[in-house]
């Protein structure tokens, strides 16, 4: 609780800079060329984050890690932990009772986390998924209600957009909100939604118009909705290969009520939130991937160090130091990524195709260095007494959820074609 005063309190005096705004122009920046505005100097402020969560991340969560790995529960005391030092939320506006930090800044928190254990960082995020359209698009009374209270105690909420039927495909979702005087109800399934089971509120991306010919960008709603509200059924947890202990259920919404002011902008609009949060939430994503990657490469290059065949340790063998090598060249690669994407939204830029790029490239940098520490820990790598085992495990996630692979790679082609396009 101190410590997240005292990561308030310096966010508050002002001494933060380069989250949001022009890192470049800060007089905390080290370095002569700051005011050049490139600069991959972190200010202080953002090094104190970084190491903070490094080492919460170090010390709470890595020892945490196994023993969740095993029973798949919800690592309640970490994630309060985390809130109590101010760890999670943090893009929450300061006029709400948040930090208000940037993009960029929360990368770096999360980052780190990622190292610790993703099912733990990936419970985490789900909150700024869950948050990010009300960010985005709420009015006043929506984020003061709703983003207020995440404040003031650890709580989580969700992105309840998947349904069983529709992933990639967003705009063939099924579920139906139907206005009824002051009211919508909702009906409909939903599918794979992190947090499901613990959330206190959700945001839900509804039909609202049933024409099958009403264009996208304007058939569909986007509400806030009490997780209490009747008619609200939970799915059981769902047993994943991966990141066990982050909770994901179906979600199933039966004459659900929800009153008109728990409308985001209006009705129509919900489709462009729901897509347009994802500019600011891929970033992290792909800073998780960097993280889990981090981690691989720490493991298996401690693990080289020590390890000898035929009279020396493996780091010496070249196979071993060229892997380590190709590994760390990928890790930088993701690093970059993600944050070229957080800095490019942060500057209040369209950062479609870098948040694309980032997520795309650093999920399957994770997948590719958690395989290779595996490979590095011979044996030992396939056995669940080792660290590496479970990394390989959760980085698939990171190829499917917020976008696939593919998608990724769709948004991608679609963005760069259309520079060249005339
Ligand atoms: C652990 C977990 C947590 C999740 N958390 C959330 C959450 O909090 N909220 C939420 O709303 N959703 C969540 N999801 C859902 C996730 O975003 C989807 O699973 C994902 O978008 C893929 O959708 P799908 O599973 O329906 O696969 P599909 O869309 O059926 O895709 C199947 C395969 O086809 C490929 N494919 C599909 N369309 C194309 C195309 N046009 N071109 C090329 N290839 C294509 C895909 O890449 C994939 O390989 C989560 C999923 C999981 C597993």
């Amino acid at each position: 609780m101190l410590l997240n005063k005292v990561l308030r309190a310096s966010v508050r005096s002002g001494i933060r800079l380069q989250s949001s705004s022009a890192a470049a122009a800060s007089a905390s920046h080290s370095g002569p060329s700051s005011s050049l505005g490139y600069s991959f100097e972190l200010t202080d402020q953002q090094k104190e984050f970084q190491q903070l969560a490094r080492k919460f991340a170090r010390e709470e969560m890595v020892p945490a890690a196994p023993a969740y790995d095993r029973s798949g529960e919800y690592p309640v005391p970490i994630i309060t932990k985390a809130w109590e030092l101010g760890l999670m939320n943090g893009h929450i506006p300061q006029e709400y009772g948040g930090m208000g930090l940037s993009i960029f800044d929360s990368c770096l928190i999360t980052e780190e986390l990622a190292f610790g254990c993703t099912g733990m960082q990936t419970a985490i995020e789900a909150n700024s998924l869950g948050q990010m359209p009300v960010i985005l698009a709420g009015n006043d009374a929506q984020k003061r209600k709703y983003l207020g209270r995440m404040t003031e105690e650890p709580l989580m909420c969700a992105y309840c957009v998947t349904e069983p039927g529709a992933g990639s495909d967003v705009a063939s979702i099924k579920t139906r909100a139907v206005k009824m005087g002051d009211e919508y109800v909702i009906n409909g399934q939903k599918m794979w939604i992190t947090n499901g089971g613990k959330a206190n509120w959700y945001f839900l991306l509804a039909r609202s118009n049933p024409d099958p010919k009403c264009p996208t960008n304007k058939a569909f709603t986007g509400f806030i909705v009490d997780a209490d509200t009747p008619g609200i059924q939970l799915g059981r947890k769902e047993m994943n290969m991966g990141q066990k202990c982050s909770d994901t259920r179906g979600i199933t919404f039966e004459d659900v009520r929800i009153p008109k002011e728990n409308v985001l902008i209006g009705e129509g609009t919900g489709f462009k939130i729901a897509m347009g949060a994802f500019d600011n939430t891929r970033p992290p994503v792909a800073a998780g991937a960097t993280g889990l990657a981090q981690r691989a490469l720490e493991e298996a290059t401690n693990y080289a160090l020590e390890r000898k065949t035929f009279g020396k340790v493996i780091a010496e063998h070249q196979a071993i130091s060229f892997l380590l090598a190709e590994m760390a060249m990928k890790v930088e690669l993701a690093r970059m990524a993600y944050q070229r994407s957080a800095w490019e939204v942060d500057q209040g830029r369209r950062n479609t195709y870098y948040a694309s790029i980032a997520k795309a490239f650093a999920g399957d940098v994770a997948n590719q260095v958690a395989t290779d520490a595996v490979q590095v820990f011979g044996g030992n790598g396939f056995n669940s007494e080792y660290p590496v085992e479970k990394l390989m495990r959760d980085a698939k996630i990171y190829q499917i959820y917020e976008g696939t692979s593919q998608i990724q790679r769709l948004i991608i082609a679609r963005e760069h074609l259309g520079r060249f396009k005339k």
